[in-house]
């Protein structure tokens, strides 16, 4: 898919303001610094659509985008900023639970997580809730320009032994680098197989 226009729609902590289109949208999640702002910028091709920063925890809306005028791209806040994460109550602020539990139009969610660390408890709790709930999602590797090809697949493959304890299938899962445009291509074309175009 090619992006032909990226625009900010709304940003706020209360699902019911969220767009009232129906058009189909797809979240971004995950810890505070994976590279999650990057990544949107990426997708967009905008170099500041989504903030960066270096400062963990600073979004803390969910953020609205409205691509190619016929989908949503939405910027989710960054969970388990605080140090010790004591459970994934306190840190996967209700806002949060609310948008994945009311929001229909979301199509899938794509959970971010750092391909250089082994799996975290936080991003497993968080697929957890996501499956029990019925929330279809797909894991989206960041920072693969920091491994070896060999380290990739090796957290890739830790990663599937844990899930596949608990679910039959792994999810979907992408492999991209912001800094050295990967994957970009293979996220969007997904994204457009599941809107149909
Ligand atoms: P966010 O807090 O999840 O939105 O993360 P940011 O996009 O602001 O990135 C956090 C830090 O990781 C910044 O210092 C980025 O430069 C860095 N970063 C983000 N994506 C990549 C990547 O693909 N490769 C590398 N090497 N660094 C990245």
């Amino acid at each position: 898919m090619k992006i032909k226009s990226a625009e900010f729609v709304v940003s706020n902590s209360d699902v019911s303001k969220c767009p009232k289109t129906r058009l189909p949208e797809y979240a971004f999640i995950g810890r505070s610094n994976v590279g999650k702002s990057s990544l949107i910028n990426m997708l967009t091709g905008r170099k500041s659509l989504a903030k960066t920063s270096g400062k963990p925890g600073k979004t803390q809306l969910i953020n609205h985008f409205l691509i190619n005028k016929n989908w949503h791209l939405v910027d989710l806040p960054g969970y388990g900023y605080a140090r010790v994460s004591k459970s994934s109550k306190k840190v996967f602020q209700k806002f949060i639970t609310q948008y994945f539990s009311l929001r229909e139009q979301l199509i899938t969610a794509f959970v971010l997580v750092d391909i250089r660390h082994e799996p975290q408890p936080i991003d497993l709790e968080f697929m957890q809730w996501l499956g029990e709930n019925g929330i279809p999602f797909s894991i989206i590797f960041t920072k693969a320009d920091k491994l070896k090809p060999k380290a990739i697949e090796n957290h890739i493959e830790a990663y599937k032994a844990i899930l596949l304890e608990t679910w039959e299938d792994m999810p979907n899962y992408f492999i991209t680098s912001s800094s050295k445009s990967i994957g970009k291509d293979t996220v969007l074309d997904y994204i457009e197989q599941l809107n149909g175009n």
